[in-house]
């Protein structure tokens, strides 16, 4: 496996996880768990963050506590699954920037067509975390985070809940400066791209669409 990849296994990580894979989870209690999984997530890609003394006042003596110090935060949602990331991680930062961008898979040719993009100014001057919950070919992503490194992005991650290994070897080819956050790796893709064993598509999943 490439270093540029974590696993969350964490056991709260690995048992909402497989609350989520079961077929019949509803489509709330997927959306509330995966709400809950990306703040779980949330704290391993952002656990470099710097911080730096600040002082403060403690209702009983003044001390140097931490604080976060270095760049700001951008999250970046790969439409449209990516929104059910959102939500969580905003609640833990509060104060980050978000962007969208819009790529759907065409199912025959399993490669990315742009359809939005919009994302924060000076995205060079702040850390970005793009989200988006299942890394199957990568092919997506990979657009994804070449859109953001045009756009200016040098500080990259990208956060996911289910990765397949070709998509992890696919990224790690095209953007080896990227740390890959996961829950899990699964067997494959599937012939039809899905990762498998999987969850399903995650934005039906997420949506109740189908
Ligand atoms: N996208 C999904 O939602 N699920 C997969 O298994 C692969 C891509």
């Amino acid at each position: 496996m490439s270093q540029n990849v974590t696993v969350v296994d964490h056991p709260l990580v690995q048992h909402k996880l497989t609350l989520m894979r079961a077929r019949d989870t509803s489509t709330a209690v997927f959306r509330q768990l995966l709400k809950e999984i990306s703040q779980l997530l949330a704290y391993e890609v952002t656990r470099d963050l710097s911080l730096a003394p600040t002082r403060i006042e403690t209702p009983l003596m003044a001390m140097d506590a931490p604080r976060l110090a270095g760049r700001k935060l951008a999250l970046v949602s790969i439409l449209r699954a990516g929104n059910g990331m959102l939500d969580g991680m905003l609640e833990l930062i509060p104060s980050a920037r978000v962007g969208f961008v819009g790529l759907y898979r065409d199912e025959a040719t399993l490669k990315p067509v742009q359809y939005y993009f919009k994302v924060p100014a000076r995205l060079s001057e702040r850390a970005v975390i793009a989200v988006d919950p299942m890394l199957a070919t990568g092919n997506s992503s990979i657009a994804a985070l070449k859109l953001l490194k045009e756009a200016g992005a040098t500080d990259l991650r990208f956060l996911c809940l289910l990765a397949a290994p070709e998509g992890i070897e696919n990224m790690a080819r095209a953007h080896p400066d990227v740390r890959i956050v996961t829950a899990a790796i699964d067997e494959r893709l599937n012939e039809k791209g899905y990762i498998v064993p999987g969850l399903g598509d995650a934005g039906d999943r997420m949506f109740g669409t189908k």
